[in-house]
């Protein structure tokens, strides 16, 4: 039977709301301690690979997901300096038949959404929204949570799910970010004021030195994702601010004007100055454990952040069900199977920044490396990415 305390999941992001769904799936409730003042997500879009819909799927919400995604015919690689195409991956019929999900891109907040909609329908997740979790002890028997205004919350266990800036992962770990010093703008324009010659059904990159451009639909088509990154001139600190239209005019110089005009679209833009930490082998704590961006912070480049948290939500219910009540047990198993899959990403995630921005010679390495490559080729290489999914993902001896 499970225990009458809930587990109580810091931070309502995609990866507490995962979590808390995949909790009460084994029979657990749940408390999600939020800091904003409501549940929600940032207007931005994300990118979602079909590991992402398997993780749905095993968490009840799958057709909530795939109702709200748009399906992109390719990924599309461009120089952004002389506008070769430099790399075209079909996500069409043969890539969702070998993957078994699609690929697809969709807002951020539909996700969240989805996830919310979801955990809501349980009646077995309590939102406490405008709770600040500061600390955490713990005993035999369970944990109890401090926030910041004094409360004590009682779980049998807690996870970290809050995010780049964690302070579950703070208190246990205490490491310190690594930043990139490459920066985001992020922006959503909707498709009247988007240029009818990028109107593409297509995630598709822009590649140039030290910086690259996005664009992709959202919403069927009525609105469009542009995010831009650059390497800042400037010492930069891990964060999120209000974009200056200014700044991002003044980077992107000698990038071709068909790219280039993606930056004076959005009439306000959010900032983020990036950084990503060290993988670290250990992120379970006794009754604690981390998870999604708390655990493994990562760089955009693979557009895998959320798609981690949510498989590392699937895999903790899974490692649960194993193991019954015991979460030192189930933590180790979660862990064990997370750890090496995650650091990947981190890891592939910067050697990816350095391919998109290349310089020189190394441009033109990249440029050469898939060229005349098969649809087949490029869906072998992401074999160990896409076809993770609730029945393979705990780790066996
Ligand atoms: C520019 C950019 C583009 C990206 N594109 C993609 C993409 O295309 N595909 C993809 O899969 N991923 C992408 N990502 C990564 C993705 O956004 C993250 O990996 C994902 O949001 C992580 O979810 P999370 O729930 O772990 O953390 P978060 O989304 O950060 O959620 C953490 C939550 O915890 C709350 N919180 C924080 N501290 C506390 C506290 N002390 N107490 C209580 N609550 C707290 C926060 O308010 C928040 O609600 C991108 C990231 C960036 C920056």
């Amino acid at each position: 039977m499970p225990p009458k305390l809930p587990v109580i999941v810091a931070g309502g992001g995609i990866g507490g709301l995962a979590a808390a769904l995949a909790l009460v799936r084994q029979g657990f409730s749940v408390k999600v301690l939020e800091q904003a003042p409501q549940i929600g997500e940032i207007g931005a879009g994300i990118q979602l690979g079909p590991n992402a819909f398997h993780a749905f799927d095993a968490l009840g919400v799958g057709d909530k997901a795939r109702g709200r995604a748009v399906y992109t015919d390719e990924m599309v690689m461009h120089d952004a300096l002389d506008e070769t195409l430099v790399g075209r991956i079909p996500t069409g019929e043969a890539f969702r038949k070998r993957f078994g999900n699609p690929y697809a891109v969709i807002h951020r907040v539909d996700v969240h959404l989805s996830l919310l909609e979801g955990a809501e329908e349980t009646g077995r997740v309590e939102f406490l929204t405008g709770t600040h979790v500061e600390r955490v002890e713990q005993d035999e028997a369970g944990v109890t949570v401090y926030d910041r205004a004094g409360n004590a919350h009682r779980g049998v266990a807690l996870i970290g799910a809050d995010g780049v800036k964690s302070v579950v992962r703070a208190q246990y770990v205490g490491d310190p970010p690594r930043v990139s010093g490459h920066v985001v703008y992020r922006a959503v324009v909707d498709r009247k004021d988007f240029p009818q010659d990028l109107q593409w059904n297509a995630a598709s990159i822009w590649v140039g030195p030290n910086c690259h451009l996005v664009h992709y639909p959202l919403r069927g088509g009525e609105q469009y994702n542009v995010v831009v990154t650059f390497h800042s001139r400037d010492q930069e600190e891990w964060g999120v601010t209000e974009g200056s239209p200014e700044e991002v005019q003044s980077y992107f110089q000698g990038i071709c004007p068909k790219a280039r005009q993606l930056i004076d679209l959005p009439k306000s833009w959010k900032r983020w100055a990036t950084a990503d930490r060290e993988p670290i082998a250990t992120w379970t704590f006794g009754r604690v454990a981390l998870l999604g961006d708390a655990a493994h912070p990562t760089l955009q480049y693979l557009a895998q952040g959320a798609c981690m948290a949510l498989e590392d939500a699937v895999t903790l219910g899974e490692a649960v069900r194993v193991n019954g009540n015991d979460f030192a047990k189930a933590f180790a198993l979660y862990q064990a199977s997370r750890v090496a899959r995650t650091a990947r990403i981190v890891l592939s995630a910067r050697e990816m920044g350095r391919i998109f921005h290349a310089k020189g010679v190394e441009r033109l390495v990249r440029n050469e490396l898939w060229k005349g490559r098969s649809p087949e080729r490029f869906y072998d290489a992401m074999e160990w990415l896409y076809g993770w999914n609730a029945d393979n993902c705990l780790a066996r001896d």
